[in-house]
């Protein structure tokens, strides 16, 4: 299966896609997850990312269309693949057409006023990789998964947060459109549970 999933910063896309592709048994391709590595290793594709992520802008599309090109031809694709990020515009969604075909599209919806709540309290293990919500931990500081030390994304800060929602209302949300357009789109509530969220997916990819 060729999957994307759609959805608002903060809709669960990252934590749902991790729980899906094991499931599936596809990998998990998460573009957000490529930058922060290319940024951490400091690649050339790291140093163009950084000040557009740092604002919550999208990386130019000439960079980002090469680096998903580069890792959708890897072998492990050959059977399929989740992306988790991308496309996040109409014509990174065209690009990928031309590479791929695609099976489904998972959008995961969620409101404003819940997404602003998420992303706000969100911290992260760089150890493990797990996200974590402060409401739930019962040290803000420590991974509940592996003892790692816990922090906060650069991008989750709230002027970064807001150009994200605005970036994700006027260039992504359209994805849905023209995705229910072509038969493919499968829509679930992100608000709910996440085990609920995940039922949700994976009943709507097996009909
Ligand atoms: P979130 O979905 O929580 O905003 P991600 O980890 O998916 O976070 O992405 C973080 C940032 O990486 C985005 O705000 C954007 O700057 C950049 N990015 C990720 N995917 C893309 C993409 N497909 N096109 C352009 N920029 C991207
Ligand atoms: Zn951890």
């Amino acid at each position: 299966m060729n999957l994307v999933f759609l959805g608002p910063p903060g809709a669960g896309k990252g934590t749902q896609a991790a729980v899906v592709s094991q499931t599936l048994k596809i990998p998990h391709i998460s573009t957000g997850d490529m930058f922060r590595k290319a940024m951490r290793e400091g690649t050339p594709t790291g140093l163009k990312a950084k000040a557009y992520i740092d604002n919550g802008q999208l990386v130019p599309d000439s960079v980002t269309i090469e680096m998903v090109a580069e890792r959708l031809a890897e072998a492990d694709c050959a059977n399929g693949y989740l992306l988790d990020g991308f496309p996040r515009n109409l014509d990174q969604a065209k690009a990928l057409e031309g590479i791929s075909k695609l099976t489904a599209v998972v959008d995961i919806a969620v409101a404003d006023e819940k997404l602003i709540a998420r992303l706000s309290g969100r911290r992260v293990c760089p150890k493990c990789g797990g996200t974590y919500h402060i409401t739930k931990l019962a040290d803000e500081k420590v991974c509940p998964d592996c003892g790692g030390e816990l922090i906060q994304r650069d991008d989750d800060n709230p002027a970064t947060i807001a150009n994200r929602l605005s970036v994700y209302h006027a260039q992504t949300s359209p994805l849905t459109e023209y995705y229910a357009g072509k038969g493919i789109l499968k829509q679930v509530d992100g608000a709910l549970q996440m085990e609920e969220v995940t039922s949700q997916i994976l009943n709507a990819l097996a009909e």
